[in-house]
């Protein structure tokens, strides 16, 4: 059997701390990354890499990852792409506000793990062609 090639995550981060766990512990998972601390890059870089899903900070320092999905799923050749909220605190009506700001999924700091792992996998599955 050949391997699939491994899916690549963009992740979006402006804590060094996190970024890096977040790297590390995908990699350590077999995916590939891409990363960028700037959510006003996003866009060209999403274009540029064609990441496979998206793992977004909510408060970033230019911009909310509110905005950046955004322009995400206004873009009609990108917004197939799904894209992963991290958000730093939870509070209630958060994971409603961040599906109803065009976020296919959502996740509260501190992320466990399993639940990070659990969410990807779940939104890079695709069905097999019969
Ligand atoms: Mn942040």
């Amino acid at each position: 059997m050949t391997p699939a090639p491994s899916k690549l995550i963009l992740i979006v981060e402006d804590n060094d701390l996190h970024m890096k766990l977040f790297r590390d512990l995908l990699e350590s998972h077999g995916f590939r990354t891409e990363q960028t601390d700037d959510g006003i890059k996003v866009l060209d870089l999403t274009r540029q890499c064609r990441p496979d899903l998206i793992l977004m900070d909510i408060q970033l320092r230019d911009v909310s990852g509110l905005d950046v999905v955004q322009w995400l799923k206004n873009d009609a050749d990108l917004k197939s792409i799904p894209v992963v909220a991290v958000t730093a605190f939870a509070m209630k009506g958060d994971e409603e506000k961040m599906r109803a700001g065009g976020f296919d999924d959502y996740l509260s700091k501190p992320v466990a793990v399993g639940s990070l792992l659990a969410t990807i996998r779940r939104h890079l599955e695709q069905p097999l062609t019969a």
